[in-house]
């Protein structure tokens, strides 16, 4: 029973009965932390329910990104996958019903016609990214303008796009960016991954400021290894591996099913005071 209960694809439930039990504590001491509530508050207000929600995830057709479509979707939110390989997005229609839009996202016109083409989006998770590994001193250039292209350009323009149209509809809205623990950690052959997670999560800090005012919400994530494709190029020798284990609390690598409830619980309603974060999904390893 607990096992069933607590099976990474029971996440969306289990989320729900987490959050549900969090507000009832809340709402029960309320009144004893202060006389300022700035609104009444009910658990049902915070099951995650992203009905009548579209929500845009760019690469979603593999690894975490596909675990973030298919939890929204769990969610009941109507998902736009956007990724450049189309058998991916067929399979991930096939499973969850969703749109898709295959687009290089390296190129600023693609970028900007795969926003255009989602439409009114209410919650945007900007995933796609590539890691190039090379040692900084053979780092060559074409590497460092294609991750900064991917990792960082692509977000500016697809959330310019996405994020006006929510300030036109006069609609509120969340969007989380998937940055990376390399963000605060310097890890050996990854200077143009580091430091286009770095630019990220001071992008997300200034796309904060200046759309709060327009009722839109940003964060990061910031996941330690995951072992999809791109966490398996850098992370599966045990050599590479092992000592970043070691350094986890938690004894294991992140899931990307671990990534993907986080990020839903940043993009709804009961995340609404959390705004401008990075935040570790480290199991502890920043503690260490
Ligand atoms: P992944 O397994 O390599 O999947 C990446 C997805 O993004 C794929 O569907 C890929 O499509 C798509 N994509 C990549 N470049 C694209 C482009 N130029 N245009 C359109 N789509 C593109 O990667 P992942 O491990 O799931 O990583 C997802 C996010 O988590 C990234 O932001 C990554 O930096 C971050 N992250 C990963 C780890 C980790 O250990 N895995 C740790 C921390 C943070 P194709 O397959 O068709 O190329």
């Amino acid at each position: 029973m607990i096992e069933t209960l607590f099976s990474l694809r029971n996440r969306p439930q289990l989320l729900n009965l987490l959050i549900t039990d969090y507000w009832l504590l809340i709402t029960d001491y309320w009144p004893l932390a202060t006389n300022h509530s700035p609104m009444k508050v009910s658990p049902s207000d915070y099951h995650l329910d992203f009905k009548n929600k579209r929500a845009l995830v760019t690469g979603a057709g593999k690894g975490i990104g596909r675990e973030i479509a298919v939890q929204l979707h769990g969610f009941n939110a109507q998902v736009v996958a956007v990724s450049r390989t189309e058998s991916d997005l067929k399979a991930l229609k096939d499973e969850i019903g969703c749109e898709t839009i295959i687009a290089e996202l390296a190129g600023p016109a693609e970028a900007k016609r795969a926003a255009e083409q989602a439409g009114d989006i209410d919650l945007l998770v900007n995933n796609a990214a590539i890691a190039i590994l090379q040692p900084f001193l053979k780092t060559t250039v074409d590497a460092w303008d294609a991750t900064m292209a991917v990792n960082l350009r692509a977000i500016v323009i697809i959330s310019q796009v996405i994020a006006a149209r929510m300030i036109a509809r006069g609609v509120p809205g969340s969007i989380v960016n998937v940055s990376s623990m390399a963000r605060f950690q310097a890890l050996r052959d990854h200077a143009a991954y580091c430091a286009s997670k770095a630019g990220l999560d001071q992008l997300t800090a200034v796309m904060a400021v200046e759309l709060s005012e327009h009722g839109i919400r940003v964060n990061s994530v910031n996941p330690t290894v995951v072992l999809t494709e791109m966490g398996k190029r850098a992370w599966s020798d045990p050599a590479k591996g092992g000592p970043m284990l070691a350094r986890i609390p938690l004894g294991r690598f992140a899931e990307c099913e671990d990534i993907a409830s986080v990020v839903c619980f940043l993009l709804s309603d009961a995340a609404n005071m959390l705004n401008g974060l990075a935040l570790p999904i480290d199991g502890g390893f920043h503690t260490t």
